[in-house]
């Protein structure tokens, strides 16, 4: 049998020889093997060599709640003893969706009440987009059909979600983005925004929707959609004046605002949702990741008490098999339940997102570093050769940041790179001290790359 006890090398050739890894090259697999990753409690990792890490990263920006909740576990195993699974289709339910579906209505802000299940954030997004139109279709409107987003966002992977965000290096591969999906500037200050003032930057970015609107046609368009914080785009925040612009822009011209909170909610942000953070009020709001916190895949669509209204005047002719499944409920239950009753969430706004913030910022004094900035439990760094004129690094972009990624990790910490932007999000369970520790070993990552 295969079992964490095997020989490092042995697993690398078996998982190299077998299994095709999303965002990997199979070049590095060959050479260099995958990391084997075999346990993990709390913010820390362990692998296959007995190496410890500290995991900046929550896994996918997903293990919210830390790991190792045993809690989870149990709920998953008695719902699997129960009821381990039925489906939501055809009229039918079961009260583990009923009951996530209410606790979601509770915890969501505004008029968000309504939750349409997935198992993931891309086929929440894919959702979205047929559920948007059938919307506009439903009001006498199908000819309402476009979908603004932003260049280098990240809405998932499927042809769908996928052609919603704007990476250009996954358009370039099998036939995105798909018709009616149409792409503005990403609101990002720091790279593009050299000589203006931030707010208006702000503006201006956002102005780009209306212009793309009037462009399209007001009675073309369907929906903008947008993350609170771009997060896997590099953790970049927008200008103040960016999500009050874009909410002015929706409501003048009647489209329909998607947020995508796929690593905003659930206390990312210091609060339960980045929507609340920003002061954004969508129509339509994309979860998965931290709503289980990555133990059990669950992804949904809550909609406001007016798009429901419309959508349940027809039968819409969507649904996974998988839609409310009674076990990823069970276990996402119980992850809210924990995260609200431990005041997990609270104190992410109130102690260690500011704690974060404070030390985290001290890394903008290190040479290497252009910009350092912190979004509650979310946190950046730009990496630059000529940090006064944040210039970027000429060689094949992202260089430098796989060589920091690489250095963090033989110094015991997971951090990602996106380009030259170093990001991290970890659990939200994280204490002061980890902190400190987290921050002194991406300081030693960093002089090591200087
Ligand atoms: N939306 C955002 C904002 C994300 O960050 C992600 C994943 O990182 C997704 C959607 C896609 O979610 P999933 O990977 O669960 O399909």
């Amino acid at each position: 049998a295969i079992t964490n006890h095997m020989p490092t090398a042995e697993l690398q050739a078996l998982d190299a020889a077998h299994h095709l890894h999303p965002f990997t090259h199979g070049d590095a697999l060959n050479k260099k093997g995958a990391r084997v990753i075999t346990r993990a409690k709390g913010v820390t990792l362990t692998d296959s060599e007995g190496h410890d890490y500290l995991d900046a990263m929550a896994g996918l920006w997903c293990v919210n709640i830390g790991y190792g909740r045993e809690e989870l576990a149990d709920a998953a195993a008695r719902q699997m003893k129960e009821l381990p699974y039925y489906n939501t289709f055809f009229q039918t339910t079961h009260v583990p969706a009923i009951a996530l579906a209410d606790r979601l209505a509770q915890l969501t802000p505004y008029d968000l009440n309504h939750v349409f299940f997935a198992s993931s954030g891309s086929e929440a997004n894919d959702t979205n987009i047929r559920l948007v139109r059938t919307y506009w279709e439903q009001k006498g409107h199908p000819e309402k059909k476009a979908i603004i987003s932003r260049k280098n966002a990240y809405h998932g992977s499927s042809m769908g979600s996928a052609s919603l965000g704007g990476m250009s290096a996954m358009h370039a591969q099998g036939g995105m983005p798909i018709p009616d999906i149409h792409h503005i500037d990403q609101p990002y200050w720091y790279g593009e925004g050299k000589d203006t003032d931030p707010a208006e930057f702000g503006l201006e970015r956002a102005r780009q929707l209306e212009a793309k609107i009037l462009e399209l046609g007001e009675d073309k368009v369907a929906a903008f959609i947008g993350e609170p914080v771009q997060g896997a785009g590099g953790v970049i925040v927008a200008p103040d004046t960016y999500w009050p612009e874009i909410q002015r822009i929706c409501k003048k011209y009647n489209i329909l605002l998607i947020a995508d909170e796929v690593i905003c909610g659930f206390g990312r942000t210091g609060k339960w949702f980045g929507s609340e953070t920003f002061d954004i009020n969508p129509d339509v709001m994309t979860i998965a990741k931290g709503v289980s916190s990555g133990y059990a895949p669950l992804g949904g669509s809550l909609v406001s008490d007016e798009v429901a209204e419309v959508l349940n005047g027809c039968e819409f002719a969507h649904g996974y098999t998988y839609s409310g499944h009674p076990v990823t409920c069970a276990v996402a239950l119980e992850n809210l339940r924990i995260l609200d009753e431990e005041g997990i969430v609270t104190r992410v706004g109130s102690e260690t997102a500011p704690y974060l913030k404070e030390k985290w910022e001290t890394l903008a004094a290190h040479p290497l570093v252009g910009e350092a900035s912190v979004c509650g439990l979310m946190g950046s760094i730009a990496l630059s050769p000529d940090k006064a004129n944040r210039a970027k690094f000429a060689a094949e972009a992202g260089t430098a940041g796989l060589i920091c990624r690489e250095h963090c990790f033989s110094n015991g910490l997971i951090m990602r790179h996106v380009g030259d932007r170093m990001v991290i999000s970890p659990p939200l369970v994280i204490t002061k001290s980890e902190i400190d520790t987290l921050v002194e070993r991406a300081n030693i990552a960093l002089d090591l790359a200087h």
